[in-house]
């Protein structure tokens, strides 16, 4: 299996996204008040949302909103080959440069 990735999409595939918080809302709904959170991965630019109660427990799984070229079109593999691929592609590159 060959698939293209960016560098930025290599890493965030094998290691997981960058995330850190663009910025948090407190908000009310009919069931009370919960935190809303959007963020950013430093790496690839994708989003997403996520919201818990004041307890910090999640309501739900968080909202993603992948950048430009993350999401692979027409590639028949799951998500752990291309994490697989991913990781491979990392490691051999950092091979070539000799990093430790
Ligand atoms: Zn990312």
């Amino acid at each position: 299996m060959s698939i293209e990735l960016t560098p930025e999409h290599v890493r965030c595939r094998s290691l997981g996204h960058a995330w850190d918080v663009l910025f948090t809302k407190l908000r009310r709904d009919e069931y009370g008040t919960f935190y809303e959170a959007t963020m950013t991965c430093l790496r690839c630019k994708s989003e997403k949302t996520d919201q818990c109660d004041p307890n910090g427990a999640r309501f739900d799984r968080p909202r993603m909103h992948y950048a430009n070229g993350y999401l692979l079109k027409g590639i028949d593999a799951s998500r752990w080959e291309v994490a697989q691929e991913a990781r491979l592609a990392l490691y051999r590159s950092a091979l070539k440069k000799g990093k430790p």
